[in-house]
């Protein structure tokens, strides 16, 4: 219900287009399909998926003989469904945190992207699901980052690792290691600066604590998670775009989804990084954050 209810400006907005156009056209003809990709490309879904997705459509519709537009609705579903997963497994889109030991989860994004929030959110479900969580506070740059982690860290009840401001990440992440070894906590989720002024630092920042994680827990991190602000529309594909250059993104987390018509972005990552969204956030709340469901998503797009 909460994911229906924070979806309702994408889908309000995509289904009131797909409506408008089907009762317009009662023809699947060439205009049909340039209107159909003006609203995908509308919605944020970017244009390369757009050209796939209409391509598909094209042959489709010859392949099931359909002329009639009311017909097409669940061919555009299925066609979008099958885009968004291509040849993966759909597992891949929940968490993979099943390996013996300690998991670790390393955050990364741009600051303002709620990357703080989205670790509180995700602290909350993972102690929900019975796991033991602790927090390291590694963004030692932005004012007041720590304190803001530690707020979550008390709404959640879970413990927060730090250091003061300004002090080495990879430092406060080897304290973390530490913790979590000695509390045998199940999980830890490490917070990271999001400064992007000066690109070539934070990257190498970025590698230097992923070393640490590495060296420390073999086969860690188990998941890279990178927090996009689903608000700022193709600059979280450009976000993306670097921060999978610099480091192995296993999933995303893509925010502020209650807060735009443009949720057609959730295709265009999968598609064009293949990278998999593996949660949602829906609000500002500790329970806004969802594993991230494509059936459910496109499905809900045309409901
Ligand atoms: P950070 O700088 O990346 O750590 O960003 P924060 O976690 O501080 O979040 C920035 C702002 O975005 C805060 O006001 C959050 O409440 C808000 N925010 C984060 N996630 C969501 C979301 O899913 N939906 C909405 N509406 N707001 C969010």
């Amino acid at each position: 219900e909460k994911y229906q209810e924070g979806m309702a400006k994408t889908r309000n907005t995509f289904s009131g287009k797909i409506n408008d156009l089907i009762a317009r056209y009662r023809k699947v003809d060439e205009d049909f399909f340039e209107e159909l990709e003006e609203v995908l490309i509308t919605a944020d879904v970017g244009v390369s998926t757009v050209m796939d997705l209409v391509e598909e459509l094209k042959m489709e519709v010859k392949r099931q003989k359909i002329k009639d537009s009311s017909e097409i609705k669940d061919v555009i579903s299925e066609k979008l469904v099958e885009i968004y997963y291509g040849e993966e497994d759909k597992s891949i889109q929940h968490l993979q945190l099943d390996g013996e030991g300690l998991q670790v989860i390393l955050v990364v994004g741009v600051n303002g992207v709620g990357k703080t929030t989205s670790i509180g959110k995700l602290a909350h479900q993972l102690k929900a699901g019975g796991k033991n969580v602790i927090l390291a506070a590694g963004d030692t740059f932005r004012a007041g980052a720590i304190e803001q982690l530690e707020v979550w860290g008390e709404r959640a009840d879970v413990p927060v690792i730090k250091h003061s401001e300004g002090s080495d990440p990879a430092a406060v992440i080897y304290d973390g290691i530490k913790a979590a070894k000695s509390r045998e906590a199940d999980v830890l989720i490490c917070d990271t600066a999001g400064r992007l002024q000066n690109k070539v630092n934070l990257m190498n920042e970025l590698a230097k604590v992923k070393r640490v994680i590495e060296r420390e827990i073999p086969g860690a991190p188990h998941e890279v998670l990178l927090v996009l602000d689903a608000t700022t529309g193709q600059n979280a594909l450009t976000q993306a775009r670097t921060f999978s250059e610099a480091t192995d993104v296993t999933g995303i987390v893509l925010t502020k989804l209650d807060g735009t018509a443009k949720g057609g972005i959730v295709l265009a990552i999968r598609n064009e990084l293949q990278i998999p969204v593996k949660f949602v956030g829906l609000g500002e709340g500790i329970d806004d954050l969802q594993q991230f469901d494509a059936d459910a998503f496109v499905y809900g797009l045309f409901s």
